[in-house]
């Protein structure tokens, strides 16, 4: 009985979306689902099946903002996930991350978000005045601020617990903006301002629209450079990063 309510569950539940920016993150989720034909939608491509029982979505959202945003508005629309995971690679802002490491989202902060102080004309530019912005969301009759955004405390749990090899698994704050930070300096004001402690160009736009639709979300990036350290960009440790969210979607199951 309880077994067969298990089964009913894992075939009629909604799915799993899982996105990533650029094909270089998505190989192996593909493959996991035996490779289906894609649907695309205003050039935003999804592929449907299963993981280990499981219903998956997988999502292409492409590089940036705007376009994680539409990705992930069209997903809900058209697929109507129970929850989604934004995964691929990113920068190190926090100097103790290294390339291979993997930072859990507990949280999401836009930091392209801000205002500068009035400076005239050959007066420069003065970072440290620049102060956060939070994003405004109607709710009913009033406008609320968010500072950042949550991830869902079950799933960031779940995920904390699946073993990595690659480097550190840690909890942290994903930042995102349509940025690549080169410059140490602007880094360590991000981190200390904004508090994140890695950078990608999609995840706080999918965590907003995610919270909008209050479907829960975790952000699970990899850093693949840190000017800290390793300056240079490994876009391959995207593989490493969906076959991490692999194993997460299987220690998930249906419990989720
Ligand atoms: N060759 C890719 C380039 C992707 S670079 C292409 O075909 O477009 C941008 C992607 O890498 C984004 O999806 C972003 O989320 C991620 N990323 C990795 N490191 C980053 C960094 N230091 N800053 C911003 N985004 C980064």
């Amino acid at each position: 009985m309880f077994s067969s309510v298990l089964l009913a569950a894992a075939l009629f539940q909604a799915p799993i979306a899982i996105q990533g920016a650029v094909d270089t993150e998505l190989g192996p989720l593909i493959e996991a689902l035996g490779n289906p034909e894609p649907r695309d939608i205003q050039g935003f491509r999804f592929w449907e099946g299963r993981i280990h029982g499981t219903r998956v979505v997988v999502s292409r959202t492409e590089v940036g903002m705007v376009h994680a945003a539409m990705a992930t508005t069209i997903l809900n629309q058209e697929y109507g996930p129970r929850l989604i995971i934004n995964q691929g690679t990113a920068g190190g802002v926090n100097p103790e991350l290294r390339t291979g490491d993997i930072v859990l989202g507990r949280a999401s902060v836009a930091f392209g978000s801000l205002r500068t102080t009035q400076r005239k004309r050959g007066d420069g530019i003065d970072i440290d005045s620049w102060e956060a912005l939070p994003v405004l969301l109607r709710e009913g009759n009033e406008r609320v601020r968010y500072e950042s955004f949550a991830a869902d405390a079950a799933l960031l749990r779940a995920a904390l617990e699946v073993p990595y090899a690659g480097g550190q698994l840690v909890q942290g704050v994903v930042g995102s903006a349509d940025q690549w930070n080169r410059e140490v300096d602007k880094l360590l004001w991000a981190h200390e301002v904004y508090g994140i402690d890695s950078e990608d160009m999609e995840s706080a736009s999918v965590h907003q629209v995610a919270h909008i639709y209050g479907i829960p979300f975790l952000a699970i990036r990899i850093i693949s450079n840190s000017e800290h350290h390793d300056s240079q960009f490994r876009p391959e440790v995207g593989t490493d990063c969906a076959k991490f969210t692999i194993e997460v979607v299987k220690a998930l199951g249906v419990a989720h």
